[in-house]
């Protein structure tokens, strides 16, 4: 009996803070309080950013902007629940693949790892998509105050797809990023993919400052 509320006592005083407010317990699966999780500005919604169609998890505002920072730029790795909880609240989408964004090579020396790729390792297994590796993106790429010619010739000086078994592309490839801001590194992959014979893009984000169509 003692033993027992030992234990009790042990497991209440052992269970992680929500990382967040670093008050409350942390919810399991989840790495945040009820609180908390509830603050998460959800938006679930489908956005039309040129030609490609892009799943929105929530807004990008508090508490998911800090949470992404301390994601990304301290390798808070614990954090990943948060964001595959929004991702999962999402329509699976209808493809062959999963793609997440990749980083230049040198920002993946910053960084240590590719912030959307664990988010889409942890997706395609929630789906049961394939994820698709061998799509890389060089260093430097800049699309701004290029003419579309020159464009899509530079997107071939920005990515590359060099698989390692002689695969082709997938038909259809959702690409899986972080966070969405103007788009450009979105369109700019997807561009790339269309040219490479890729027929059905879509995108998935975990949050976006993107608002609804300007041009209205
Ligand atoms: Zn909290």
């Amino acid at each position: 009996m003692i033993f027992k509320s030992i234990g009790l006592a042990l497991k209440r005083v052992l269970r992680p803070r929500c990382v967040l407010c670093q008050m409350y317990e942390a919810q399991d699966p989840y790495p945040l309080c009820d609180g908390c999780r509830a603050d998460l500005a959800w938006r679930g919604e489908t956005l039309a950013v040129q030609d490609l169609s892009i799943q929105i998890a929530f807004a990008y505002q508090w508490p998911i902007d800090r949470l992404i920072h301390l994601y990304k730029y301290q390798a808070r790795l614990e954090l990943v629940p948060v964001f595959q909880y929004g991702l999962m609240q999402l329509q699976r989408p209808e493809v062959d693949a999963l793609l997440a964004v990749p980083l230049s090579p040198s920002r993946l020396r910053e960084r240590g790892f590719n912030q959307s790729h664990e988010l889409a390792k942890k997706m395609a297994y929630y789906w049961n998509i394939p994820l698709l590796t061998g799509v890389n993106r060089r260093d430097g790429l800049r699309q701004k105050g290029l003419g579309r010619g020159e464009r899509l010739q530079n997107l071939d000086n920005a990515f590359s797809f060099e698989p390692s078994d002689k695969k082709v592309l997938p038909r259809r490839i959702a690409l899986i990023d972080d966070v969405l801001t103007t788009g450009g590194t979105l369109l700019s992959l997807a561009a790339f993919l269309r040219a490479k014979g890729v027929e059905e893009l879509t995108g998935i984000v975990v949050a976006s400052q993107h608002q609804h169509d300007s041009n209205k």
